[in-house]
């Protein structure tokens, strides 16, 4: 009989390996708050020994940022995160969602009401108000990520960004073969907020011998849904993008590393061959620039910090990609910092539903930022939310630390060497 995923909890040992790498358990100190607490948690509550409404389970499981950094760690192949996404979906069943998560994840579901919201969140951010109120509170914060989501925080403060761009870039002149065809996955954020990431990305790819086409009629990814236990949300958006990604190109390009978890992982949401056909053909775009080379670029003499996005270091198993990217560019002096590797507390809508624990786990990645010497300009990750909540915390602290994704900082590097 189908355990829906619980199975993958049944080679933990309770060696508690995974502990210290919790960012949760870091915060609190509290056993039910560690991966090896979880899954004691969730055992019990696939056998009914703890039934779905116990409030206690309910606020230790859904503290759980969903990040995996537990997974890596473990020396028993612990499947934590399909275990987890069985878990929330019996809670789902049982219990629903709070309203502010429903109302969420609704506007996520269609395409006309996510396009309005985000656009009127672009309005806001032009008007330059969020900047001006980002600060420490739960209002400043939540204007301190929209701002952060602008070139401004990034690009902008170093005057890069401001640069008229050719609409093409110039043929590399030792010309090599195409490297095959691709369609950049936009999502729904990336789409509105983070537009200019998307053209970077599509001329980093030209540039690096590419075709990349257009492809219409795509959805959000659904992962927020998935995160939240709505796997039939989930499914319907994952049905809708294999349909429109089918069979079109060799690969499909996301520069979003949620979404990119989930759309490679498609099948254990929709069995159809195409949801698994459209997984196998899904890159983040720092693998596809990395197996280019790629390209070398002009210089840019910045101290930047790569921080690794949860869902493409621990979920795609993605570590060397964007440091390869990165290091295309000459005299961009890039480090990792103690921590890196670890959650910075966004982690879809948990910052909205769990803001207390989001900001504990945001504060120890701000203070290895702040102590690091050399200070970086920049701190370089390839994610969204990560994007919006390491700039409003770095904000928040009073750190004069811009945001940027990788991609951005190469098609700079790109930009002054003319291409
Ligand atoms: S999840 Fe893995 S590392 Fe953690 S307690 Fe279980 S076996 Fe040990
Ligand atoms: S997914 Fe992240 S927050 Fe949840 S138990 Fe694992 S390491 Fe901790």
């Amino acid at each position: 009989m189908s355990r829906g995923g619980f199975e993958a909890l049944d080679p933990c040992v309770h060696c508690g390996f995974c502990l210290p790498a919790c960012p949760t358990y870091l915060a609190t100190g509290d056993e039910s708050d560690s991966p090896r607490g979880r899954i004691l948690l969730m055992r019990a509550l696939e056998r009914g020994e703890i039934p779905a409404d116990e409030p206690a389970l309910r606020e230790h499981l859904d503290a759980c940022l969903g990040c995996r950094g537990c997974e890596p760690v473990c020396p028993a192949g612990v499947g934590y995160g399909r275990g987890l996404e069985a878990a929330r979906a019996r809670l789902h069943d049982a219990n629903g969602l709070p309203f502010l998560a429903r109302l969420t994840l609704a506007v996520f579901r269609h395409r006309v009401l996510w396009k309005s919201a985000f656009t009127a969140a672009r309005w806001l951010r032009a008007t330059g108000i969020p900047s001006r109120l980002a600060g420490n509170n739960r209002s400043g914060f939540a204007m301190g990520m929209l701002a952060a989501s602008g070139k401004g925080s990034g690009v902008g403060r170093w005057g890069l960004g401001s640069t008229p761009r050719p609409q093409h870039p110039t043929p590399d002149p030792h010309a090599r073969a195409s490297r095959g065809t691709v369609a950049l996955f936009r999502g729904c954020v990336m789409d509105t907020l983070f537009q200019r990431v998307h053209d970077a990305t599509r001329r980093t790819l030209q540039a690096n011998g590419y075709r990349v086409v257009e492809i219409g009629n795509q959805e959000c990814c659904g992962a927020l849904h998935e995160h939240a236990g709505d796997h039939r949300a989930a499914r319907e958006l994952v049905m809708s993008n294999a349909a429109a990604f089918h069979g079109r190109t060799d690969f499909i390009a996301v520069n979003s590393a949620g979404c990119g978890a989930l759309l490679r992982d498609a099948a254990h949401l929709d069995p159809s061959p195409g949801a698994s056909e459209m997984g196998s053909r899904i890159r983040d775009v720092s693998e596809l620039l990395a197996a280019a080379g790629p390209r070398p670029g002009g210089p840019l003499p910045l101290e930047v910090a790569y921080d690794a996005p949860c869902h493409l270091e621990h979920a795609q198993g993605v570590h060397d990609a964007p440091l390869r990217l990165l290091q295309a560019i000459p005299e961009l002096a890039v480090r990792r910092l103690p921590g890196s590797d670890r959650c910075c507390g966004s982690a879809g809508i948990f910052s909205l539903m769990q803001p207390a624990m989001s900001r504990a786990v945001l504060d120890e990645k701000i203070r290895s930022i702040a102590s690091a010497d050399p200070r970086p300009a920049l701190v370089a990750t390839g994610n969204p939310g990560c994007l919006m909540q390491i700039g409003a915390g770095l904000r928040a602290a009073g750190l004069p630390i811009g945001v940027a994704h990788p991609v951005e900082l190469l098609d700079w590097s790109y930009t002054s060497a003319g291409y």
